[in-house]
């Protein structure tokens, strides 16, 4: 009988940590996750997916060298996959230290620790597409330069330059893998998919007034996160180290998203004004569901492009398939049966 891999998820009370456990559970690992030292929480996200009892957690912090190396050098892991991070735009503003504290030199410090105590052990890197900032370039892919414009784009550019060195320098099998937006109902509600539908359901069944955005011109490359951690799973089953960027290569505004989830909600939705004065209307109360309030505008908003993983098919065999307007139905119907 072949021995079962063992793998280690930062950040698995996250979204892509749930659904990349159950996928490596599926695939018959050991999964152990690590998990901030001040979680209080219960990991519902486990919960919710019923892999909550298969997976062994454990107290694992980026900032905590002497704690990385203990666990790296006794476990040897065959796989880690780190998506651990301080992981929201709009708060690396106001922690630009914390932000680069925990999603560069933490990722420095797992690399270290690979090298000097487990060099087998592959090492996935969740690198983002908003490291690609306001380049101009009609579209983003591997070859695509960088120009981050946000503290949290900057921290995870220098994670991924230092995979780059990690791998040529030491020969270290780590990837990083370029994810643009990925969603699910597992989203917290800070992300603007989750809060316009949650808002959404919440007004239709008169638990809120409105729903208040920012930027409702902003573009997103969006997709589902359980088609986008088979991606990162496959990366690390090559035989180089490479990578990838994991894109749907399909560019929507947040309006269309607005329009899209509303209209599958059952709302006949009206936009009035423009500016801060645009509204959105819900046409059967005659009642303004949608205001713009400047507090939930970004000091800078990237220009999006849309990400094109042609590399990811070609090599990894890899491709969405869970596209825009099933990504909005999907994540409202599981929404919606919290109310049943
Ligand atoms: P991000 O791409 O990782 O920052 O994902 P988000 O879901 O947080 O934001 C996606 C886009 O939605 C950004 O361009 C935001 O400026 C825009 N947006 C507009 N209104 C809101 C809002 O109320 N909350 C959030 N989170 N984003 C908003």
């Amino acid at each position: 009988m072949s021995k079962k891999k063992k793998a280690l998820i930062t950040g698995i009370s996250g979204q892509d940590g749930a659904y990349l456990a159950r996928l490596l559970i599926k695939k018959g690992y050991n999964v152990i996750g690590g998990i901030r030292y001040d979680t209080r929480l219960k990991p519902w996200r486990l919960e919710e997916l019923g892999v909550h009892n298969k997976i062994k957690l454990i107290p694992f912090e980026l900032l905590d060298e002497k704690k990385i190396n203990q666990v790296i050098k006794k476990e040897k892991f065959n796989e880690i996959y780190n998506l651990a991070a301080q992981s929201f735009v709009d708060k690396s503003f106001l922690n630009p230290v914390y932000t680069n504290n925990v999603n560069a030199l933490g990722v420095m410090r797992i690399l270290e620790s690979i090298r000097n105590f487990s060099k087998k052990t592959k090492f996935y890197q969740a690198s983002s597409s908003e490291m690609f900032g306001n380049v101009k370039s009609k579209y983003f892919d591997e070859k695509t330069s960088f120009q981050p414009i946000s503290p949290y784009a900057v921290s995870k550019l220098n994670a991924h330059w230092m995979i780059n060195l990690y791998r040529d320098a030491y020969g270290l099998f780590c990837c990083s893998g370029i994810l643009f937006n990925h969603e699910s109902p597992l989203r917290s509600d800070e992300y603007v998919s989750k809060k316009i539908i949650s808002e959404l359901i919440k007004i239709k069944h008169k638990k809120s007034k409105n729903l208040i955005l920012g930027n409702i011109y902003a573009e997103r490359d969006w997709g589902y996160a359980d088609d986008y951690v088979e991606a990162m799973w496959k990366m690390l089953q090559q035989k180089k180290p490479e990578d990838y960027v994991i894109s749907s290569g399909m560019i929507n505004s947040v309006k269309t998203f607005i329009n899209k989830a509303s209209n599958y909600l059952g709302f006949d939705l009206k936009w009035t004004g423009s500016g801060l004065n645009e509204k959105g209307i819900d046409s059967a109360t005659d009642r303004v569901i949608i205001k713009i309030d400047k507090k939930f505008f970004r000091p800078i908003d990237i220009q999006y492009k849309h990400g094109k993983s042609d590399k990811a098919k070609k090599n990894l065999n890899w491709k969405p398939k869970t596209n825009f307007d099933n990504l909005v139905k999907l994540i409202c119907d599981a929404e919606l049966k919290k109310y049943k």
